[in-house]
């Protein structure tokens, strides 16, 4: 019989690379919690009109990417990111009365009808965070704050922020109208997506991936507008005050004024960030400031401003740089001290493990250096004299300290 395959753009995560999914889930827990926010699980499928209306009905995403189906002659789609539902949720549960900010993030599977290829698929999961009720700059600093140090707890270097500014509704405006303007002579020229785009959300032009449309909007006169800066004062110092936050705490970042953003909600502050270690699909994170959307679904006037990851395209860049070792492995011949160590080390929140099988010491360290950072040896010497020896497996560096104070010990191997 022929078998059954996994659908097109569909993946196993299989057990071999569950330790970097462990570890990316872990990893946000840990640095979210430490800004204060919550985590939020909302369904997988809602109300199509709440996306056409959360995400918006120019944008790519709900004009070509969801999953729709009618059950019980309703519309439901499959959630193609999780603002919508973060947001309906906070709506639907009174979170505006909480005291400011609210801040919530969640990671979880996300639908998009696409074209497969290498960092695009059609489920894929993302992790982010939005953060509620705060409209000054220093909330956009702190969001973006978060990103930076959710990534450097995975370790991960080698990125840029890029940064923009896309006004408010009506300094937009007057953009918008002076850029159709310099580009309705090339009207004709321009790929169908940007022909339909012109009228609907002319800003969303600057994003398309079409060489040639790229080749006119690189034309001097359509440049000259693209560069100006058209956002008006209130804009232009929330920007500004958002940029000597990030120099204050040390953030590197690039202004991309062609960066505008997928989704319709969104106003001043966008940003990305992006690998310079993955192909064309180079943005691991994409987020901005989305003022007018809790409004726009039917709650209370609340400023917002978020972010979202897309968690296949970190895990390849964590790739086999996840360090599986074991704190600890405890060498000893003695297997009644050997066990009263571990499980002290184990409820101090340290991994270890020792040969349960009393096997020589040469042959126990061999294995120590295959599973573990450290080895620690309670020969018959330190168990007389209430010592631990402690080898670092990489250096080969060894060290005494008292079995009385694991605190030294911690400090050594943690
Ligand atoms: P792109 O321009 O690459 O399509 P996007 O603007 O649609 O990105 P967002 O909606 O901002 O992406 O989603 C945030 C992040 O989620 C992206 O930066 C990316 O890392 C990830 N992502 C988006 N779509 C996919 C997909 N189809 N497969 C895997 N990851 C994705
Ligand atoms: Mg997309």
């Amino acid at each position: 019989m022929a078998i059954i395959k996994v659908q097109k753009g569909t993946k196993d995560i299989l057990p071999d690379e569950m330790p970097i999914w462990h570890f990316m889930e872990q990893k946000a827990l840990e640095v979210f919690s430490k800004y204060g926010a919550r985590e939020i699980r909302t369904p997988i499928f809602e109300a199509t009109e709440l996306f056409a209306r959360g995400v918006g009905d120019t944008t790519d995403i709900v004009n070509k990417e969801m999953y729709t189906f009618e059950k019980s002659e309703r519309s439901l789609t499959l959630r193609p990111e999780n603002t919508a539902g973060v947001v309906r949720a906070f709506i639907e549960n009174g979170m505006h009365r909480l005291s400011a900010p609210v801040k919530l993030w969640y990671k979880g599977p996300m639908f998009r009808y696409e074209r497969p290829q290498a960092g695009r698929q059609r489920q894929f999961h993302q992790v982010g965070v939005e953060v509620f009720g705060i409209k000054q700059p220093s909330a956009d600093a702190e969001v973006i704050m978060m990103a930076v140090d959710y990534l450097k707890a995975l370790g991960l270097n080698d990125l840029t922020v890029e940064l923009n500014s896309l006004g408010c509704p009506s300094c937009r405006e007057e953009f918008k109208r002076h850029l159709k303007d310099v580009i309705r002579p090339y009207l004709p020229q321009l790929c169908e997506d940007c022909q339909n785009r012109f009228e609907k959300n002319p800003l969303r032009l600057l994003d398309c991936k079409s060489p040639e449309c790229q080749e006119i909007y690189a034309k001097p006169e359509i440049q000259k507008v693209i560069q100006g800066d058209f956002i008006c004062e209130e804009c232009s110092n929330h920007f500004e005050e958002l940029k000597k936050y990030l120099d204050i705490l040390g953030v590197k970042y690039e202004r991309n004024k062609l960066l505008v953003r997928g989704l319709d909600y969104y106003n001043r502050t966008v940003f990305e960030i992006k690998s310079n270690n993955l192909g064309s699909q180079n943005a691991v994170c994409g987020g901005g400031r989305y003022d007018s959307l809790v409004k726009n679904l039917g709650g209370e006037d609340t400023p917002a401003i978020g972010f979202a990851m897309g968690m296949e395209r970190l895990a390849a860049l964590i790739g086999d740089k996840l360090d599986e070792h074991l704190t600890a492995y405890v060498i000893s011949n003695n297997t009644e001290e050997a066990l009263k160590l571990t499980e002290e080390l184990r409820n101090n929140g340290i991994s270890a493990e020792f040969d349960l099988t009393n096997k020589k010491f040469v042959k126990q360290l061999e294995k120590a250096s295959k599973v573990a950072k450290y080895a620690l040896i309670l020969g018959e010497d330190e168990i007389a004299k209430n010592e631990i020896t402690v080898k670092n497996l990489d250096t080969s560096e060894q060290k005494t300290v008292s079995r009385q104070n694991l605190n030294e010990l911690k400090c050594m191997i943690i």
